[in-house]
């Protein structure tokens, strides 16, 4: 019998088997991420429904020097949860559900397997804010959310994943259960080993639960798009509106390029305003509109803004959004090479020129747009492939791309993740020196390396 064969009856015995499924019986959705990359059937797929049927798996796994992958919703943006066909694949889906919403201590309780979207209507229903928020959040799980350290729509305001993570359940390559579910804001006993696994990627251990921190709901909010005469009147502007009228929940830039695009795909492909602006800012800001007013009319004063409209309706505010959403029109309008990636807010502004003039320079007629959260210092940058010479040189424009983030001391990956697509590229914003304490802490945490090989790290 081969060792894999053995090890399947192995997690058979111990798990049942509905809970470890093989061939055909592995849905397709298991192959790959939302990238669709190198898509391949898992040598197992396991199901575990508790925290000990995970510690009894991997154990296993462990002792026999077996690989596992483990997987959330699948929907990553960096490969991560992709496995090989001699992985074995450990979905947590089966790990699903609220355990508890604390009032008291503002926090929820929650299985590594629900949604980002059940909980955030767990939180609401109980008058509460659950603040992560990002596209996938009907199918990514939050067990992913905190693997990824997600980041998404409303950072500015409360922080990436790992600000909202109050307390984990994680279980160690080894099948060591490690509970560290606390409620409390403060806890300094010593180092707080949570961290570590919150952005690992599935490379460190498998979370199982996790405490999670409520906000209060914000009220209503008011929206702004803003025509801006150069970057850093985008910079001075979020400055003097966190000063004025408060920290808003969404200050999303975005080039010219990007906004005479966006609108023209609109259904009625007419600008809100002239489309001749350098730059625009669509704002979101909750608190008093009022105070929102006043500020944008000092910041025309001295010149920050050359144009403003305050959405009057809710329609009208979705209607501003429309143009920022354009990316979602991106996979069937553009061959898109979209790069998510992070700089300190200051330098954003000459990043973009620099980047598009290498861009330009090395293929004259390319199309790239810039947009970004840039209050999170998050820019993203798409290059048009049809834009290109073919077959378009990908690698080449990374490289390009990414030498420039390394030049100005950025980071390559701002939010998705390093998984298996940016892991050649990560010496860019990472020293040789914490590439390798990153090894060894991996090396402490699975001396065999059994969990989630060759990502991250390679
Ligand atoms: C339409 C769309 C919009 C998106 N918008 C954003 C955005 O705004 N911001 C953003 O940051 N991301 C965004 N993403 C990317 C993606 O949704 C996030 O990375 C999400 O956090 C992944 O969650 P998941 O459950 O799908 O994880 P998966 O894709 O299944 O896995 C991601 C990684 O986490 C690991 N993992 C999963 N579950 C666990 C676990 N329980 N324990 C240990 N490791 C685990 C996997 O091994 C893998 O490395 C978007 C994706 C889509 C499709």
């Amino acid at each position: 019998m081969s060792d894999l064969q053995q090890t399947l009856d192995q997690l058979r015995a111990a798990l049942g088997d509905a809970q470890v499924l093989t061939g055909e019986a592995i849905g397709q959705r298991h192959y790959s991420d939302w990238t669709g990359h190198a898509p391949a059937c898992a040598a197992a797929l396991l199901l575990p429904r508790t925290t000990e049927q995970v510690s009894i798996a991997l154990r296993i796994c462990n002792d026999a020097g077996q690989s596992v992958v483990p997987q959330g919703g699948m929907t990553g943006l960096a490969g991560g949860a992709i496995p090989t066909t001699a992985d074995i694949a450990l979905s947590v889906e089966r790990l699903h559900g609220i355990e508890e919403i604390d009032a008291a201590a503002a926090t929820i309780s929650v299985w590594a397997g629900t949604t980002l979207q059940e909980i955030q209507q767990a939180a609401s229903g109980a008058g509460f804010l659950f603040p992560l928020d990002l596209g996938a959040r009907g199918s990514c799980q939050i067990g992913g959310n905190i693997a990824t350290n997600a980041g998404g729509n409303a950072v500015i305001r409360y922080g990436m994943t790992r600000e909202l993570v109050l307390g984990l359940e994680v279980v160690l390559a080894d099948g060591r259960v490690l509970n560290l579910m606390n409620k409390m804001i403060k806890n300094n006993c010593g180092y707080d080993l949570k961290q570590c696994f919150i952005g690992s990627e599935g490379t460190l251990g498998v979370i199982t639960r996790a405490v999670l921190k409520l906000a209060p709901q914000p009220g209503e909010t008011t929206t702004l798009l803003c025509a801006l005469p150069d970057y850093a009147s985008a910079v001075s502007l979020l400055r003097r509106v966190q000063r004025d009228v408060g920290t808003p929940q969404a200050y999303e830039l975005m080039w010219q390029d990007f906004f005479r695009m966006g609108v023209s795909w609109l259904e009625n492909p007419v600008a809100p305003m002239p489309d001749e602006y350098p730059l625009y800012v669509l704002l979101e800001c909750a608190g008093s509109r009022q105070a929102l007013e006043q500020t944008v009319e000092a910041a025309m004063q001295a010149g920050e803004v050359a144009d403003a409209i305050l959405a009057a309706s809710h329609t009208q505010a979705r209607a501003l959004w429309k143009i920022r959403e354009a990316t979602g029109e991106f996979p069937v309008r553009l061959a898109p090479l979209n790069f998510d990636i992070s700089l300190p807010i200051g330098q954003i502004g000459d990043f973009a020129q620099m980047c598009r003039q290498r861009l330009d320079q090395r293929w004259p007629g390319n199309h790239s747009v810039y947009f970004g959260h840039i209050g999170d210092s998050n820019l993203h940058l798409t290059v048009d492939c049809n834009s290109l010479p073919q077959p378009a040189p990908i690698l080449e424009i990374e490289e390009l791309v990414y030498t420039a983030v390394g030049e100005l001391g950025g980071a390559v990956s701002a939010e998705h993740g390093i998984g298996l697509l940016k892991r050649e590229f990560l010496h860019h914003s990472v020293s040789a020196e914490a590439l390798a304490v990153m090894r060894q802490l991996k090396a402490s945490f699975d001396p065999k390396g059994i969990l989630n090989p060759g990502k991250i790290l390679g």
